[in-house]
């Protein structure tokens, strides 16, 4: 029977998929066990929607296929969704009053993607509403609490996500990543996330928020697990009209990430106890401001030193426009925001208020009972941005300071570097409540990671220390070229081969 926390049994995705090979454990003992646990940890919060019949369903299916030697790669590895992944059977909210019934007829593609692959889903995973927030403080079904600190929040909107991987409910989960929503999380939990290159995860069945940004991804916890389920996870869609057939840069031919990851490694291997050989690690000056704590920036020094010891060259580089990151995307992700969720009007999708006088009424009172204040405030500041007489000075011009900063991004790989590294966040996580009557603060948290979701570009988050004050997780964030996301979680894995953070679990430092 499997223990739980499930990594201290299975510490990695390959080693579960042994043991359930070898029959050592059957996908349906470990999913039965992960569910006792879900329960015993419902304190934090984490999951929204659990139904043990589906879940044990899709064991015994993993079960079976596992018996008849179908290739299934996660066939019995324990998952869990995002609340903005629709799915059938398990209701899909959003976190929203706006959706709290709602149950979608089909399967977001990255849930039939990981479920084909034999995954067994355990659920739905609580997160911000819309995906909008920094803190999973903005759920209408309340805050989800950090794993090794119960009055911290686990950072968002994966929140969900982030803290049932780090309290070792799931091998993995989903979350998506709009402006920082996968890597922020897993930082501020003490796990791993990625972030892939925009388009490259289909975002059919994904609850939209800003649809030029929103990008699905996986979190655990090392690049080894995230590989194993970014790979089916990804893909050419052609129900997407933004999907991207991944490409292979290098080969400049459609290739897959495990390819340039396999050549990563090989790389890394022929060059001995300096497997970093020569890889160009940007800094960007601008990442370390005044906003950043001191802990958080000496833990990122540490680990820099790891990788220039592994045979890595730092190199400073500037990325000029970071300010401007956080003005640019609180324009362009609203605007996208109110248009998305024009929909939300109480007739074809979502809540219906009881009362009203006419149409205009209806409307106007169901997206007010519907919507929660974050929600609000964003819909409102998009549909500003976006009005006649102000789009040219808002909206256009976010638009071509969103421009500048990915060409930043493109002159610092052209000219200075492999990968670029810096904090994650500006501190550990906050407490629960800590921002309540300032927004605005916990916006200027997300200042490094908005340029990459701005530019497309794929980044992760590794862990790499804990606060002096508090004692809480800290993230390395890693960034790397378009489609580069193979190399990232080979240089990831390199370090992680190297130190032990993504092991140390809470309350056992
Ligand atoms: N904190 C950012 C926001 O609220 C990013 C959220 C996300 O990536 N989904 O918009």
């Amino acid at each position: 029977m499997a223990k739980l926390p499930l990594h201290t049994e299975f510490p990695s995705i390959q080693a579960l998929r042994e043991a359930l090979q070898a029959r050592r454990v059957s996908a349906t003992e470990v999913a039965q066990s992960a569910l006792d646990s879900i329960q015993s940890h419902a304190h934090l919060n984490a999951f929204l929607h659990v139904d043990a019949d589906l879940s044990l369903a899709q064991a015994r299916a993993a079960d079976h296929a596992i018996a008849s030697g179908a290739d299934a790669p996660l066939a019995g590895i324990p998952i869990g969704h995002k609340d903005v992944f629709v799915t059938q059977g398990w209701r899909s909210t959003a976190a929203s009053r706006m959706l709290q019934d709602y149950v979608s007829p089909f399967d977001a593609t990255v849930v039939s993607r990981l479920l084909e692959a034999g995954a067994v889903s355990l659920g739905k995973l609580n997160c911000d509403e819309f995906a909008m927030g920094s803190g999973n403080e903005t759920s209408i079904y309340g805050p989800v609490r950090n794993p090794w600190d119960h009055s911290a929040v686990p950072g968002g909107s994966s929140g969900g996500s982030a803290a049932a991987v780090a309290a070792g409910l799931l091998m993995a989960a989903t979350g998506t990543d709009t402006g920082g929503s996968i890597r922020q999380p897993a930082a501020l939990c003490g796990i791993s996330g990625i972030k892939p290159t925009y388009g490259t995860v289909s975002r059919l069945g994904m609850i939209a928020y800003g649809s030029s940004l929103d990008q699905a991804g996986p979190i655990a916890r090392h690049a080894r697990d995230l590989l194993e389920v970014l790979e089916p996870m990804s893909g050419f869609d052609p129900l997407d009209s933004t999907s991207l057939e991944y490409c292979d840069t290098e080969a400049n031919k459609p290739g897959r990430i495990r390819g340039r990851y396999n050549a990563a490694i090989a790389k890394q291997q022929k060059s001995g106890s300096r497997p970093l050989e020569g890889l160009r690690i940007g800094v960007p000056r601008e990442f370390f401001d005044e906003a950043l704590t001191p802990d958080v920036a000496q833990a990122v020094e540490k680990a820099l030193q790891v990788f220039e010891s592994l045979g890595a060259v730092r190199v400073e580089i500037s990325l000029p426009r970071t300010e401007l990151s956080i003005p640019a995307y609180y324009v362009i992700a609203p605007a996208e925001a109110s248009s998305n969720l024009s929909r939300y009007d109480g007739v074809r999708f979502g809540h219906r208020t009881d009362s009203y006088t006419d149409l205009e009424d209806m409307t106007s009172r169901s997206r007010f009972e519907g919507f929660g204040p974050e929600v609000r405030r964003r819909v409102l500041a998009g549909t500003y941005v976006l009005c006649h007489g102000y789009y040219d000075a808002y909206y256009l011009q976010a638009q071509r300071v969103r421009r500048m900063i990915a060409d930043d991004f493109r002159t610092a790989f052209a000219e200075h570097c492999d990968v670029i590294m810096g904090p994650v966040t500006p501190s550990v996580a906050k407490s629960i409540g800590d921002n309540r009557e300032d927004p605005i603060a916990d916006w200027l948290s997300d200042i490094y990671t908005l340029g990459v979701s701005l530019a497309g570009l794929p980044a992760m988050s590794v862990p790499c220390g804990f606060g002096v004050e508090r004692p809480l997780p800290i993230g390395l964030q890693i960034i790397g070229n378009y489609f580069a996301e193979g190399e990232l979680l080979a240089v990831a894995d390199c370090y992680q081969q190297a130190t032990d953070w993504h092991q140390r679990t809470p309350g056992q430092q």
